[in-house]
Formats: C-alpha cells, structure tokens, sequence
C-alpha cells in the first residue's frame, strides 16, 4: 500500500476575541493534535457529532485553513506551509465536495461556466477542447448535454451535487475530500450520489477523505474509518473490525444508535449523558470523560493516547 497523505500531529486552533479591544482571550482547539494517512485508492470515512472539527479537518488538508501545527504531508511532499505558485500547483491534485449543492454553486454562472472553470484557470486548452472536456464530464456525472446553457436554480439537490462533483473532477485530482457530501440531499437521493462516487473512484482512480456525522453513512463508502471527538481522533480501524468490534466507548454508542433491521443481531442503546463540551474549554484528560459511561477516576487526569491494540485498529482510551 502506498500512502497518498500522511497527517502528522496536526492542530488547527481558532483565536477567540473578547473584550472591547477584541484581544486573543483563547482557542478554539477545532483539530487538536491528529495523526492518521490515507492510501492511495482508499476511502478513509471521518465521522462524529457536529462541531468534532471533522470540517476543520478536511479544510486543513486542503489548505484552505492554516494549521496551528502540525504536518500534511501529500505524496511524500511537505505541504503544511508552502504558499504561492507551489501551493497553486498543489492544489490541482486535490478537491473538495462540499455539503450544500445549494450554497456551492455560483448562481450567475451556467453549469458549463461552473465546470470549465477550474480549467480555465489552471489548463491552457483550447475553447473547443474545455467545451469537449465538460459535456465528457457532465456525462460521467450522469447529467444530460443541455445541461451546460443551465443555471443551478434549474436543477434538483442530487444534480446539483453531480455538478458540483463534475468541477471537483475537472482537474483530474488524486484526492477529494467530500464533506457530508449528501446529507443535505433526499435519502431517496443519497445513495445515487454515493453509487456514482464510488463508480468515479474506480474510473478516476481516486482516493477519498469521506466526512460525515453518520456511521451508517461511511459504512458502505469507506475502506477504514476515523472517529472524532472534540478535536481527537479517539478510533480508526478498517470498516470490518470497526462495526464488528467498537473498542471506544464513543464509537460504541455511535455504533448502538445505527438502526439495525435484524433483531438477533440489534444492540443495546447506549444512550449519552450531557452535551458535547465546549472546544473553548475541553476536558482535562480524556476529552469524552464528562459523558463515558465507563469513565474511571483517572479518566479526567491523564489524557490517553492513540494506541494499535490489533494490526490496524487504534483507539485512545486506558481501557486498552
Ligand atoms: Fe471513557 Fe476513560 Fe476510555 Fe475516556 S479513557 S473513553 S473516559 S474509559
Ligand atoms: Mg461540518
């Protein structure tokens, strides 16, 4: 296997002003100090609650957000802080899906505005050749030619998002991280959406940094997954032994919340107490002590850090 990207100990922390000379008074500790790297060819699911700072994850990578510390490391290239020209660059070979087809789509452009201009920004083709490369890409995203003259107010919430998936695509990137890429969509929809990007993971080779709040979502997307909780990464394991063998008390009850059709095979709720922290003022030790039904006394002094406890499969907590 070869690894595409690598994070290393990455922090991004937002200031927060207060006061009336809006002095630096803390942070928002959004992404504190993770580690974990995709595959080339991989899915790798991102799941947790709102506000874990899966988002802030992603648009680190994509240096879209400066990170605090840390390093991203794509294709053995250092990329935590390289600016300019270098980082244009850089940036072909990664694009983002974004959650809302709705908010994402410039409304005064035409779609074949929209799709042609990542390419008319980074490729010198021709007009005929950027024409002829937008219908081939509003083909692979299963949207008809005439979609080209339209506008995004014309189209439903799943088109819209093959439009927005039809520009990721453009510049032919190696990783595209999809952020809640159908959560804003019908259910009848989601899985169209999800069935056409695995289908242009294979054609396109793609490797994918799959953001969602739902487990049951990344299931069938995702090769490994990672857990977050404010700001940590507390589990990633692959697909299997993660649903088969939850080893953090988070993932646990993420995992008994999943609606299972089969009785012989349905859990015990887990049910959690309280409301996720703030990431102003997190915990001491452990960051999910104040609602794990497991917590120990030592919980809320030491924090636990991530651990291989079977090949593949780490989890942060003292239990193990
Ligand atoms: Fe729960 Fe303690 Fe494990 Fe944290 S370290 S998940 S509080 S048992
Ligand atoms: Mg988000």
């Amino acid at each position: 296997k070869e690894v595409l990207l690598d994070i290393q100990n990455l922090k991004t922390y937002y200031p927060v002003k207060g006061g009336f000379l809006k002095r630096t008074v803390g942070n928002v500790k959004a992404v504190d100090d993770i580690s974990f790297t995709i595959n080339k060819g991989e899915t790798l699911g991102l799941v947790g609650e709102s506000g874990c700072g899966k988002s802030t994850t992603g648009r680190t990578i994509l240096r879209l957000l400066k990170p605090t510390e840390g390093k991203i490391i794509f294709e053995g290239k250092d990329i935590t802080t390289i600016s300019g020209t270098r980082l244009r660059k850089a940036r072909q070979d990664f694009q983002m899906v974004f959650q809302d087809p709705y908010a994402s789509l410039n409304p005064t452009q035409s779609v074949g505005e929209i799709i042609s201009e990542p390419l008319k920004n980074y490729k010198s083709m021709s007009k005929k050749d950027i024409k002829d490369e937008v219908m081939d890409l509003l083909s692979r995203v299963g949207l008809p030619p005439e979609a080209y003259h339209k506008y995004g107010h014309e189209f439903s919430g799943g088109q819209r998002q093959r439009i927005g998936i039809a520009r990721a695509l453009a510049l032919k990137p190696k990783l595209i991280i999809a952020d809640e890429p159908v959560s804003a969509l019908d259910v009848s929809v989601q899985s169209q959406v999800l069935n056409l990007l695995k289908e242009l993971q294979d054609e396109f080779k793609l490797t994918y940094l799959f953001i969602a709040h739902d487990l049951s979502v990344v299931k069938h997307m995702s090769d490994r997954i990672g857990v977050m909780y404010l700001g940590n990464l507390v589990e990633i394991a692959t697909n299997d032994s993660l649903y088969a063998e939850p080893l953090h008390p988070y993932t646990q009850a993420l995992i008994s919340a999943i609606p299972e059709p089969n009785p012989k095979k349905r859990k015990k709720r887990i049910i959690l107490q309280g409301d996720v922290p703030s990431p102003q003022n997190p915990p001491s030790g452990c960051p999910f002590h104040t609602r794990c039904p497991m917590a120990k006394e030592e919980c809320s002094k030491v924090k636990p850090i991530l651990k291989e406890v079977k090949p593949g499969h780490h989890v942060a907590c003292i239990l193990y």
